[in-house]
């Protein structure tokens, strides 16, 4: 067991390298604001899908964030950066929780087509204009594009698309 530890320890630390990494580069980038909100943070494995920030923790799931390659990792971290930077958990909190999940996709849509005009990029994901986001304008506020979910999802179940759970089904 102390075997294990001990790679355990050691892959933490290459992880935290890979992050010190990125955030080398969005300063090259002359997003020191970015960076900063990034290094204020203590990187954490944790059993998170992906990588977000909680309070000062940087909770990182170690499969993903080994898995993306490193340019991906910058953006990701400048996504991440950006949730904090424009205050998304304050807008969420007035989402009442069936429209939380929503509003994060909201948040997403609001920073990716941000970072899509920068010298960072997008991260792989929701990007409006891009795969199932296509007719979706670029550049509105995570408040602008709530309406604009909500008006596919409300199309998607007209089409069946999305099955809707049948009522009565939870007994
Ligand atoms: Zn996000």
């Amino acid at each position: 067991m102390p075997k294990v530890n001990k790679e355990k320890k050691h892959t933490h630390v290459s992880d935290q390298i890979c992050l010190r990494a990125a955030v080398a580069v969005l300063v090259a980038y002359g997003r020191e604001d970015l960076a900063s909100v990034i290094s204020a943070t203590n990187p954490q494995p944790a059993d998170v899908p992906t990588i977000e920030i909680s309070s000062q923790t940087l909770n990182y799931n170690p499969e993903f964030i080994r898995s993306i390659g490193f340019t991906e990792l910058v953006k990701v971290l400048a996504h991440e950066a950006l949730h904090v930077t424009r205050d998304h958990t304050s807008r969420f909190y007035v989402c009442i929780d069936g429209f939380k999940e929503m509003f994060q996709r909201a948040a997403d849509l609001e920073i990716n087509t941000y970072l899509e005009s920068t010298n960072i990029g997008a991260p792989q994901g929701i990007i409006p204009g891009k795969g199932e986001y296509a007719s979706f304008p670029k550049h509105l506020t995570a408040e602008d594009y709530l309406p604009v979910l909500i008006k596919k999802d409300a199309a998607a179940l007209e089409d069946n698309r999305i099955k809707p759970v049948p009522n009565g089904e939870q007994g």
